[in-house]
């Protein structure tokens, strides 16, 4: 048996050609990048793409670049033939996409190309093709604008196994797509456009004037476009630059786009999508993931360059180092992205435009369902809060509560905590008002029933039991106004054993404007609320349902106060000043005060300040008997009206609201005299910021005579103002888009950012 050796043979160049240039070519889209990589080279601002059959039956981009030198047409189709590289050491520094000059030439050994093209100085274009490298024939001059035409026909007509392999024209179109799309977004200010042959509509089009993110849109749509944070960052020491848009913690795929550029090259690197990733993983809903656009340029020296052309994953070097950059910029940006997405959406709630109903239909399938509604409850909206549960602290009224209407000596004879442990005014740049205040300090709380709601207040801090209260007693025959014997109104603050019913036209048309401009949802969510704490005297934070609220608590109480001093009318309980705290230099403070804006030519002060004297002592038959504020034949303001039971307004607003009172409301108008005068009362008696200075102070006091408990301040706040806020507060519409009411978190919402902690 004969052993007949293989005849070594040397292939056949073409066949070695055509190998090689299959590896660099492997389907329409590598070809499709290269080219246009040549299109960007050349500096071109317009980049048209037109294929047949996926690409397999035709390529032809056209571009307005700056064209191929008729003397260069016979070679540029030529392994190692480029523009671009002169020298080895050229490599470390290349700016330009190709260098190797393979690609045209690798095109040319598996398929048919004819290139047109013309320069700025040429008279005419040039034609020319091209087979397995060389140049069929001369150029040929034709009619042509500035720009090169590439056209490759019948791509792999000679490579048997590869054309099979390519099936899918639809397939291969796709892919071209993503290509062309991508590049596209990565050049804004370049016009790109895809077509199939034949085809007037382009499936892929950019314009030269629109912008990354414009182009992002048009290529991936709204969805993800609106969802965009810009990125950017940059390290000199590792020598790289990185710049981007990466879509927030909205939005979620189910694959992850990724679009790399390294130095304007499409690539890929597995790398660093796993580490972008990783920091996405705490944002999004399991098994989802972002899209991610980033353009990373690392002094070409680092990158590994030199690689296959058809590989597209990259390294480079320090790549640790700069992952893990990126990694911590883009973590910052979602961080940041959170905040501001919750600043955004926080400044109207949900379905704010909507009429009531409407509201409430959408809270009921946003969040759990709403009564009379079917719709199926899931566990994951539902929330463990009783909005009727009591805290502890709610019997434990602060001694030293300063809006408490606090115990007096002359009523108890009880002194509980510091003597003067009832209003004071505290503030040390003050002091004249403190001083004048001083003989208002004590003040009785008279003609209150006492309320249930505090067991252990009175008996603690010594207040007024029921017996001791003066049942309030208005008899008045103005046929406007009769007595009621029911006592129970829904809107009755601080409940009068005998009721004035009000008939006054004035009065029922402010109460029908405060009903008309209620908002229902948000006055269930009042109704329903879990306290969750004070932020400050100004803010504090609810919970209802699912969602938590940030509530401007000095609106909102102005608006309580405004509302019951509207309803209630006529009826409120008086607290009554222990010593008469005399209009006049009431009048006087204020007016020395800046802020009521007093100048020369207003006339001297004292002469003003007699003048509002003389002129609410006009009025005080009407303030005492509609509004219980009291001034004596002296001019001395005896009496304010008690709005709701335990509270006080700070008296340091007590200046500044008398002199308002004169100047400020509307004499002349019965109606609107009811309402200015309520408004200012309202400022007066709300929750505002200064209580900050009474806080500091009073915790100094406290820590002298008693342990420390909650700010009284912040006590006051939960439960007494909050919880008139449940039952006599109808909150108007207005509430829902000035920023007085704000959503910041949604249960449900927040599951999606923990569900992969
Ligand atoms: P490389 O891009 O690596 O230089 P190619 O084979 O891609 O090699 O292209 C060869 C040469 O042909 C380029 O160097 C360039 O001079 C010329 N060329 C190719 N396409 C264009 C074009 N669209 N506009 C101008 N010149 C082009
Ligand atoms: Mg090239």
């Amino acid at each position: 048996m004969a052993l007949v050796a293989g005849v070594i043979r040397r292939l056949d160049e073409a066949v070695v050609n055509r190998i090689a240039a299959g590896e660099v070519i492997q389907r329409p889209a590598n070809a499709i990048k290269e080219i246009i990589e040549n299109c960007l080279d050349a500096k071109s601002t317009s980049i048209q793409v037109v294929v047949k059959e996926g690409g397999l039956k035709l390529i032809q981009v056209q571009d307005n670049g700056c064209g191929i030198r008729k003397e260069d047409l016979h070679i540029v189709c030529e392994r190692f033939t480029t523009s671009k590289l002169q020298k080895f050491e050229d490599l470390a520094s290349i700016s330009t996409y190709g260098f190797r000059g393979e690609a045209l030439a690798s095109i040319s050994h598996v398929a048919h190309v004819t290139v047109t093209t013309k320069t700025a100085d040429a008279k005419c274009a040039y034609r020319a093709s091209y087979s397995d490298g060389k140049i069929k024939a001369p150029p040929k001059p034709c009619a042509g604008n500035q720009g090169t035409q590439i056209m490759v026909e019948d791509l792999f007509y000679n490579v048997n196994t590869r054309r099979k392999a390519l099936k899918n024209p639809s397939e291969e179109y796709a892919k071209i797509l993503e290509v062309v799309g991508r590049y596209a977004i990565h050049n804004s200010g370049i016009s790109f456009s895809v077509k199939k042959q034949g085809d007037t509509v382009s499936d892929v089009r950019t314009l030269s004037n629109a912008t990354t993110v414009d182009n992002i849109r048009s290529i991936f749509g709204n969805a993800v476009s609106r969802e965009l944070i810009e990125v950017g960052c940059e390290d000199a020491n590792l020598a790289f630059k990185m710049k981007g848009y990466i879509t927030n913690a909205n939005y979620s795929v189910k694959k992850c786009i990724f679009l790399l550029f390294i130095n304007h090259r499409l690539v890929e690197s597995t790398a660093l999508r796993k580490a972008i990733e990783t920091v996405y993983a705490a944002y999004l809903p399991k098994s989802t993931h972002p899209f991610l656009y980033l353009s990373l340029e690392i002094a070409p020296k680092n990158v590994d360059v030199n690689v296959h052309p058809t590989k597209h994953e990259v390294h480079f070097l320090h790549e640790d180092s700069i992952l893990e950059r990126v990694q911590q910029h883009v973590e910052s940006k979602l961080l940041g992205s959170n905040s501001s997405r919750m600043y955004f959406t926080q400044t109207l709630l949900p379905g704010a435009e909507c009429s009531s109903s409407e509201v409430v239909k959408s809270a009921a399938s946003s969040s759990t369902a709403a009564k009379g509604t079917s719709d199926k409850v899931y566990a994951h909206q539902m929330v463990r809060t009783d909005s009727r549960e009591q805290k502890l602290d709610a019997f434990l009224q602060p001694v030293n509560n300063p809006l408490s209407a606090g115990p007096t000596e002359e009523t108890t004879g009880d002194k509980v905590g510091p003597p003067e442990g009832t209003v004071r005014p505290q503030d040390a740049e003050m002091e004249d008002v403190s001083e004048l205040l001083e003989t208002t300090d004590l003040i009785e709380m008279a003609d209150v029933q006492q309320d249930a709601v505090m067991p252990g207040g009175p008996s603690k801090s010594g207040h007024l039991s029921p017996e001791k209260a003066l049942p309030r007693k208005r008899p008045r025959e103005d046929t406007d106004i009769q007595m009621e014997e029911d006592t129970r109104k829904e809107m009755t603050a601080a409940c009068t054993p005998k009721r004035r019913i009000i008939n006054l036209t004035s009065v029922l048309t402010l109460q029908e404007e405060i009903s008309n401009q209620s908002h229902e949802s948000l006055q269930e969510m009042l109704r329903d609320h879990s306290f969750v704490g004070c932020v400050s005297p100004q803010w504090a934070l609810v919970q209802h349902r699912t969602k938590l609220y940030l509530l401007n608590t000095t609106k909102l109480s102005q608006e309580l106060f405004y509302q019951i001093l509207i309803y209630d009318f006529a009826n409120f309980g008086v607290l009554r000043l222990s010593e008469p705290a005399p209009l006049y230099e009431l009048a006087m403070l204020a007016l020395e005060d800046p802020e009521s804006g007093w100048t020369e030519e207003d006339g001297p002060k004292e002469g003003l300040a007699e003048y509002i004297v003389e002129f609410l002592k006009k009025k005080t038959e009407m303030l005492k008997d509609y509004f219980s504020l009291e001034i004596d034949e002296e001019g001395n303001l005896t009496g304010l009206p008690l709005l709701i039971d335990n509270y006080i307004p700070l008296l340091e607003g007590l200046p500044m609201f008398i002199l308002r009172l004169a100047t400020e409301v509307n004499w002349d108008e019965e109606k609107e005299c009811f309402e200015t005068l309520s408004k200012e009362l309202s400022m007066f008696y709300s929750i505002r910021k200064q209580y900050i200075i009474d806080e500091t102070n009073l915790t100094r006091s406290q820590n002298e005579d008693s342990d420390s408990g909650p700010p009284p301040w912040k006590w006051t706040v939960e439960h007494v103002v909050y919880k008139a806020f449940r039952t006599h507060l109808l909150p108007p519409k207005h509430f829902t888009d000035d920023g007085n009411i704000l959503q910041l978190a949604n249960l449900p919402d927040l599951y999606k950012v923990f569900e992969r902690c």
